[in-house]
């Protein structure tokens, strides 16, 4: 599950369990983006956004987090994220017949014909795009049966919204989770944010 996850929220995890439970996944990997190539505004350090990634999944074993997009120089294409983490799988497991799947926002996804190498990325991964209620679904333009668009009512709740409470000093209780808003305070995150 691919996102910039600043900062991740309960809809992101409801999300992944969502997915999780549709297509019988035994696992959901969370990748924080590195250097988000197409964003305008700063964005949090990789570090405190994979750390509060982890505080937020830390009880579920379904969920584990890799850190292969923030440890990699360069910007972030989703290319590199599948092939780093199918070859460290291949590396531990034989045969390898793991199936995978590249979850993220349907707004991102898309744009997906403009990313990095988009035929490498439909090679590796089933697409997975996960919206928001009421949300008009854009048709990303690839061919049929690629791709899967899943309404999650959780994701009425959006990472914006929440650094854009936290500078405007309103409550982000039960959005995120409680390490996650701790984590936010103690480090004071989005103080001054205005995205
Ligand atoms: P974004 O533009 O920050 O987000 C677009 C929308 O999608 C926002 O509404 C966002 O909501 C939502 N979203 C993002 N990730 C989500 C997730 N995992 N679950 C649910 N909603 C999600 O998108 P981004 O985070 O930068 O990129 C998403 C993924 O696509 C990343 O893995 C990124 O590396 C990849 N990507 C790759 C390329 C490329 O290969 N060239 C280009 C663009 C993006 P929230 O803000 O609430 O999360």
């Amino acid at each position: 599950m691919g996102g910039t996850f600043d900062p991740i929220h309960h809809g992101h995890l409801v999300a992944a369990s969502e997915v999780a439970h549709r297509f019988d996944l035994q696992r959901v990997i969370f990748t924080p983006t590195g250097i988000p190539w197409h964003k305008t505004r700063t964005t949090t350090p990789g570090e405190d956004r994979y750390l509060m990634t982890v505080i937020a999944t830390a009880a579920d074993t379904r969920f584990e987090v890799s850190r292969v997009d923030i440890d990699r120089d360069g910007p972030t294409y989703t290319v590199d994220t599948l092939r780093d983490l199918q070859s460290a799988f291949a590396a531990e497991h034989a045969p390898d017949t793991a199936e995978w799947f590249f979850i993220t926002g349907a707004d991102a996804l898309a744009d997906i014909v403009g990313w990095h190498d988009p035929d490498g990325i439909i090679e590796r991964a089933h697409l997975v795009g996960v919206t928001r209620p009421g949300h008009q679904l854009t048709d990303p333009g690839l061919p049929e049966g690629v791709v899967t668009m899943i309404e999650i009512p959780a994701l009425a709740i959006s990472s914006s919204d929440i650094r854009t409470r936290v500078a405007a000093g309103k409550p982000i209780d039960y959005l995120v989770p409680e390490g996650v808003s701790r984590w936010i305070r103690k480090h004071g995150l989005y103080a001054g944010d205005n995205s």
